[in-house]
């Protein structure tokens, strides 16, 4: 049920998702792995959106360079979970919001799996990636990847049991650097990155599934790369899945 205050706040989006798919959001729990640029993007708007328990992990601290795109923060020397977590709270204080001073690693994730529905991924690395995909394949949970460079970026939605996942896609990790970032790409990215999540938690649209969506900001132009499931993949390959990850098709009649 929506609160009168949650009727009001959420007006203007009532009309897109009908107060079932309102429900659905308040309903939803939501990992968002990394409160860097994408993380800032990404929980901003899903915050906004009303998902009522969003979940946040990040084990850095906030540092001076990261303000001109991780814009949930304010405060260079502040933990970013925390600092995240007060960002989040402060924008939407109706919803459920856990800041979790941790890293990504094979000892955490089944902890903060724990009540999610979809798993944000806004990493800066392919390694922590790599155990976010395996941990959504294991849960069978959808995972929404986002990557950033420059003026570029990429998206893809992974759905265990119809894509290709993250290894079949990316087997080896690219070299790891720390790339110049316009912050307005991480923008773009993370935006879609919510836009994903909201579309699968509401059964509304068309995921971004079997997919990689490239943006090219210099050119200010989106292409879209069809990707296929490797069969021997060393993530996937083999692996049944029971039924499909997440996405709610239930055949709902759009409002
Ligand atoms: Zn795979």
């Amino acid at each position: 049920m929506l609160t009168e205050g949650e009727e009001r706040r959420y007006a203007r989006q009532l009309p897109l998702l009908g107060i079932e798919g309102q429900e659905r959001l308040k309903e939803a729990g939501v990992l968002i792995a990394g409160a860097g640029g994408l993380g800032s993007v990404s929980s901003y708007y899903l915050a906004a959106a009303g998902v009522g328990h969003i979940r946040i992990a990040d084990s850095d601290v906030v540092d001076l360079s990261n303000l001109n795109r991780q814009i949930l923060h304010r405060v260079p020397g502040l933990r970013k979970a925390l600092s995240a977590e007060e960002a989040l709270r402060s924008l939407n204080p109706t919803i459920e919001v856990e800041g979790v001073d941790v890293c990504i690693s094979e000892s955490s994730i089944d902890y903060l799996l724990n009540d999610i529905d979809i798993i944000v991924d806004a990493m800066d690395s392919f390694e922590a990636r790599y155990i976010l995909n395996l941990a959504a394949l294991e849960h069978a949970l959808p995972l929404v990847h986002g990557a950033v460079s420059g003026f570029d970026g990429q998206v893809t939605t992974i759905i265990p049991g119809r894509t290709a996942c993250l290894r079949c896609v990316f087997p080896k990790p690219p070299p790891r650097a720390a790339p110049p970032v316009i912050g307005a790409t991480c923008g773009i990215i993370g935006s879609i990155q919510a836009m994903e999540a909201i579309k699968m938690l509401t059964g509304l649209g068309e995921p971004l599934a079997s997919r990689l969506l490239i943006w090219d900001g210099r050119c200010a132009q989106m292409d879209e790369i069809p990707i296929e499931r490797n069969e021997r993949c060393p993530d996937c390959g083999g692996r049944s899945v029971s039924g499909e990850a997440g996405f709610r098709d239930d055949s709902r009649e759009e409002p």
